[in-house]
């Protein structure tokens, strides 16, 4: 484990919720810490900000697509199918995340459906490519978000929230002004556009984008999309100028900061040296990264060798080596204890 980053802890508890015994307990031992977007609503801006993010809905550009659609009239022409309302495969406490986010509590997930890629080998198909799941309005949303403090999660963990990003800051508003006091994860795949993470800024503590690929024609290939790499890039530098490193509690718990995933696939088609150079050059050598090994072939990747196999133990220590060799040394270890 690389250098830890860590904020005081004091037994504060100015923010919790006074009816929340089972929140209480589960989380006795308290930061100073303060969600961003409490900031935001006690300056008054936030509301504001709801205002003007489902503006953008009438001519969207919320995510790297820029399909300019009106989503509070149709989703035709819409790459990501959603409308004016979210839509919720499901939600709940994850402990499968990495270590300083599923904490000892665990995650509290919002898994959206739809997607705005398209990758041919993507695990979740039938709710990212299919749309499984229920719309929902923001009311509910923000009933999910306090139910989840409520379980005792570390923190709201928004997947697969890139084209609904409008919905999640009205939902937000609703439960801050309710007592939500948690950090919220950005779970993105990292095609997100400029637009909304100017309306995110202030909103959000941790981004947790992935960065797919180093190669725009690869990406195009298996993830049907444009300018992969040039997006993510422009994205991950302003996810990382808002929030900075991850920074986590004295149990390793994170509140707030960048967490880059990278996931690697066989002969190398995430470009994993031009993504880490890059991580290295042009963000930091502090970032905290997943360089995940869980590839396997799902969805149509059997049409589409060598994406039909799982990645071998060489091609995962190879990948390993070059972090050590950029000089990224803050890897997530799904082994370490933090208790
Ligand atoms: S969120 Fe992205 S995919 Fe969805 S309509 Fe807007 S620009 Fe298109």
């Amino acid at each position: 484990m690389g250098e830890t980053h860590s904020l005081s802890l004091r037994f504060l508890k100015r923010y919790f919720l006074p009816s929340s015994r089972q929140y209480c307990e589960m989380n006795d031992e308290l930061t100073d810490f303060v969600p961003a977007y409490v900031e935001l609503l006690e300056r008054g801006e936030l509301a504001g900000r709801v205002a003007n993010a489902y503006q953008h809905l009438s001519d969207c550009d919320l995510c790297g697509r820029y399909c300019h659609v009106n989503r509070h009239e149709t989703v035709q022409g819409a790459v990501c199918r959603t409308g004016e309302r979210a839509v919720v495969y499901s939600f709940g406490p994850h402990h499968g995340e990495e270590d300083p986010i599923r904490g000892r509590n665990g995650s509290g997930t919002i898994f959206f459906s739809w997607c705005n890629l398209r990758c041919v080998f993507c695990q979740n198909w039938d709710i990212s490519h299919r749309g499984a799941g229920r719309e929902v309005e923001s009311t509910e949303l923000a009933e999910m978000m306090l139910s989840l403090q409520e379980q005792g999660c570390h923190n709201i963990n928004l997947v697969s929230p890139s084209h609904v990003v409008a919905q999640i800051i009205a939902a937000v508003h609703r439960a801050a002004q309710r007592g939500l006091r948690l950090p919220l994860v950005f779970n993105t795949g990292g095609y997100d556009s400029r637009e909304a993470l100017a309306l995110l800024d202030g909103v959000i503590d941790i981004y947790m984008p992935d960065m797919k690929y180093g190669d725009s024609r690869i990406a195009r290939k298996y993830s049907k999309v444009r300018d992969y790499v040039e997006i993510n890039r422009e994205a991950v530098k302003e996810m990382y100028r808002q929030v900075g490193d991850l920074v986590t509690d004295e149990r390793g718990v994170a509140l707030r900061g960048l967490l880059v995933r990278h996931l690697v696939l066989p002969e190398d088609l995430a470009g994993t040296r031009n993504v880490f150079e890059f991580i290295a050059h042009e963000i930091s050598l502090q970032t905290y990264l997943n360089l995940m090994d869980q590839y396997h072939p799902c969805y149509r990747a059997d049409e589409h060798p060598p994406l039909d196999r799982p990645i071998s133990h060489d091609e995962y220590q190879r990948a390993l080596a070059m972090a050590d060799k950029m000089g990224l040394h803050r890897l997530d270890q799904r082994q370490h204890r933090y208790w």
